[in-house]
Parts: structure tokens; C-alpha cells; sequence
């Protein structure tokens, strides 16, 4: 089984890359952040808590995330592998998601960080945020503050997995293609 944290800022390119692993390698894919907005469309309780922390750039509370994730894993009980976009995104997360996976005998295969200067990330969001409609990729100050939750509360899980000889960094500046190249052959050696 073949389990990937693809990890990186907002803005890294993680959703594009992910859809593209997942056709190669047949893996069920869990986003965090769009099984949110997916709650937030249904108007659901979940979407409602969520909801706030979203528009604003803050994370959603650890509590909520893990037990979202950990129904998600639990029903996909036919997957052949997993690859977490966006998520971990604290310490706490990851270490839950160890456990979660632990019951089911399928860890992590490995980490796989996506690297852009912060300049290029402002750039990308702000145009997404010109196609997507997110509230969230709106103004430079909800970027910001994105990013600088990013750099207090997510950039030490890439110590956790470090830690755990599972980190592997990648420069995310590039085509989508031959970024694609590069980490399908870290893929081939998890
Ligand atoms: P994303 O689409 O991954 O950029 O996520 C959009 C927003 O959803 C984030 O800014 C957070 O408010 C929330 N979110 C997504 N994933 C997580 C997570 N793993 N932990 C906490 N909040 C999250």
C-alpha cells in the first residue's frame, strides 16, 4: 500500500500534482481542505465550524480535521493507498494519522514537500484566486496571514517526518510536468 503526505504551502501546486498521482498510481485521494468546502456547500454542521477558520486563513481546530480524516480513511476500506493533500498540517495531525494508520498496519510510505518562494506563492494565489471565486485567495493580507500560519503551525510536521528518515523536498518551481517527473521517481523508490 502506498501512503503519500504531499505537503507545501498554499499555493504549491499540491491539488494540480495530486490528481495527476492519482491516475498514475490508482490512489484515493483526501483532501482536507476540499472535503471542507464540500461540507460548506452542503451547508452541514461540520461546514459551519469550519467555516470561519477558512475564510480568514486560520486552520480549522485539530479535533475537527482528525475525525473528519479518520471517517474518510475508515470507509475507504477498498483503497489501495492513500495520498493526504493538505493534511497533516500540525503535529498533532500527523501524529494522529500515524495512529489511525497503525490499526490498519499501512504507514506513511513518505513525504513529499513541494518548495516555492513565498513571492511566487502570492503570485499564484492571487490569480487562482481570480478563477476560483475562494475567499480565501482574495486579498494579499488573507495570503499572508496563510502563509504565515503555514511557517508557525504546519512547517514543523516536515520536522516529524524528517525525523522519521520519510521527508523528501522537491523544487515546485517548474512545469506541472517535470515537477510531476521528479516526484514520481522518489515515488519508485518509497
Ligand atoms: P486548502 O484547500 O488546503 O488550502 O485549505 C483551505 C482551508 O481549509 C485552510 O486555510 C484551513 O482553514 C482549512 N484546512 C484544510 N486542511 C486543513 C487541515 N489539515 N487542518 C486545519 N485546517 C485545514
Amino acid at each position: 500500500m502506498l501512503n503519500i503526505v504531499l505537503f507545501g504551502p498554499p499555493g504549491a501546486g499540491k491539488g494540480t500534482q495530486s490528481e495527476k498521482l492519482i491516475e498514475k498510481y490508482q490512489l484515493n485521494h483526501i483532501s482536507t481542505g476540499d472535503l471542507f468546502r464540500k461540507h460548506l456547500s452542503e451547508g452541514t454542521e461540520l461546514g459551519k465550524k469550519a467555516q470561519k477558520f477558512m475564510d480568514d486563513g486560520f486552520l480549522v481546530p485539530d479535533e475537527v480535521v482528525i475525525g473528519m480524516v479518520e471517517d474518510k480513511i475508515k470507509s475507504e476500506t477498498d483503497a489501495k493507498g492513500f495520498i493526504f493533500d493538505g493534511f497533516p498540517r500540525t503535529v498533532k495531525q500527523a501524529e494522529a494519522l500515524d495512529n489511525v494508520l497503525k490499526a490498519t498496519d499501512t504507514p506513511i510510505s513518505g513525504m513529499i514537500a513541494l518548495e516555492v518562494p513565498f513571492e511566487e506563492l502570492k503570485k499564484r494565489l492571487l490569480e487562482r484566486g481570480k478563477i476560483s471565486g475562494r475567499v480565501d485567495d482574495q486579498s494579499e493580507e488573507k495570503i499572508n496571514n496563510r502563509i504565515q500560519v503555514y511557517l508557525d503551525e504546519t512547517l514543523p510536521v516536515s520536522e516529524y517526518y524528517k525525523q522519521q528518515s520519510k521527508f523528501n523536498g522537491i523544487n515546485g518551481v517548474g512545469s506541472i510536468d517535470s515537477i510531476f517527473e521528479k516526484i514520481s521517481a522518489v515515488i519508485e523508490n518509497f
